[in-house]
């Protein structure tokens, strides 16, 4: 990474909603290096009172459903309407290599290049949890900068879903029809988390079979119990190439977002997931804490030996590291 910036710079250039230092400031948070943990925390903690200002929406669905046709649609419609986008990504194949599944820049190629929109590839990372933590710190720079929707796309496979949906507004599924539920990937628990689906490719010959799913899956979601603010999820059909019921899955969405503002539920969602976060903080900190530690990187080792050639229990193993670590912790502060 190039000259980091002081924090006065980076929260003054953020606030003019000057990109490149808006992107200069993602790579900082996304950083692993301790230097630039503390200077990212405090970067942060200065741009909080500027952030909250937008409509978070996240978007899920397997590798191959339309997620980035979709979002390019749904982008620039957006940004004809005057919203300024921010599009996030959280790729759970990014531990392995830089995001193979959700792919690289050349995708969205004519948001990427409009005024109003920016796009961030996903942040790699050892953890999935790690990576969560930067978007969601990337998220809260958007909005300090101006933007006012975000977006963040995930693959619905894993758990990576779970954690988009713990830090947006609004959650929306995209589907296939005909595909089979076993095909698509799509466990009962994602559908559930859902706050709409969408069919997409209700295009041409798919035309009807979308429409036919549409009606299925209505069917299937009155099943489930309702969601704590009362909404009920919404079956929709869509083309994003041919561009046809974009703007409808827009009106869904304020619909949604004024149904829980009046209710409080939008507020007490974001409360919610604050608390979450603050959670999640404490648990990867610690963790970091704890590997990162001299005294357990040489214990480590041969206790995972040991372990691994069941020569002792892991439990033991893990308790005497724990006992060790938090020993030294208490020496060092002394
Ligand atoms: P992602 O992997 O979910 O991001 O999916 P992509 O957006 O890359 O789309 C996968 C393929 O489906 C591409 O060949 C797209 O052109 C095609 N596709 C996306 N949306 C539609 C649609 O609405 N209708 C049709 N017929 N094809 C689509």
């Amino acid at each position: 990474m190039r000259e980091r910036l002081s924090v006065a710079a980076y929260k003054d250039g953020i606030l003019e909603g000057n990109r490149f230092v808006l992107s200069r400031a993602i790579t900082l948070i996304e950083s692993n290096l301790e230097r630039d943990a503390v200077l990212s925390r405090a970067l942060i903690a200065e741009i909080l009172p500027h952030t909250g200002n937008s409509l978070r929406i996240g978007i899920t669905g397997v590798p191959g459903v339309g997620k980035s046709t979709f979002i390019e649609s749904f982008g620039l419609m957006l940004a004809a309407l005057g919203k300024k986008i921010a599009i996030l990504a959280i790729d759970p194949s990014s531990q392995l290599s830089r995001g193979s599944i959700l792919g690289d820049k050349t995708r969205m190629e004519a948001l990427a290049h409009h005024p109003h929109a920016y796009i961030r590839p996903s942040a790699a990372g050892k953890s999935l949890g790690g990576v969560a933590r930067k978007t969601r710190e990337a998220m809260l720079l958007c909005e300090a900068a101006g933007f006012d929707t975000i977006i963040i796309e995930t693959v619905g496979v894993g758990q990576s879903e779970t954690l988009v949906k713990n830090m947006v507004d609004f959650f929306l599924l995209l589907m296939l029809a005909g595909a089979g539920d076993e095909l698509q990937g799509i466990k009962r628990g994602i559908m559930e988390m859902a706050d709409a689906i969408a069919i997409n490719k209700a295009d041409a010959d798919n035309l009807q079979k979308a429409k036919a799913a549409a009606s299925q899956y209505k069917s299937a979601l009155h099943l489930f119990p309702p969601t704590p603010s009362g909404w009920i999820p919404k079956v929709k059909t869509c083309s994003a190439i041919e561009q046809t019921g974009i703007k409808d899955i827009w009106k869904m969405i304020t619909e949604f977002e004024q149904h829980t503002q009046i209710k409080g539920f939008f507020q007490h969602n974001r409360q919610e997931q604050n608390l979450s976060w603050l959670h999640e903080t404490i648990s990867e900190q610690l963790e970091q804490n704890f590997y990162n530690n001299p005294y357990i990187k040489q214990e480590l080792k041969q206790k995972e030996k040991l372990v691994a050639q069941g020569l002792k229990d892991p439990i033991t193993m893990a308790q005497e590291l724990i006992k060790g670590y938090q020993k030294k912790v208490v020496y060092n502060n002394k």
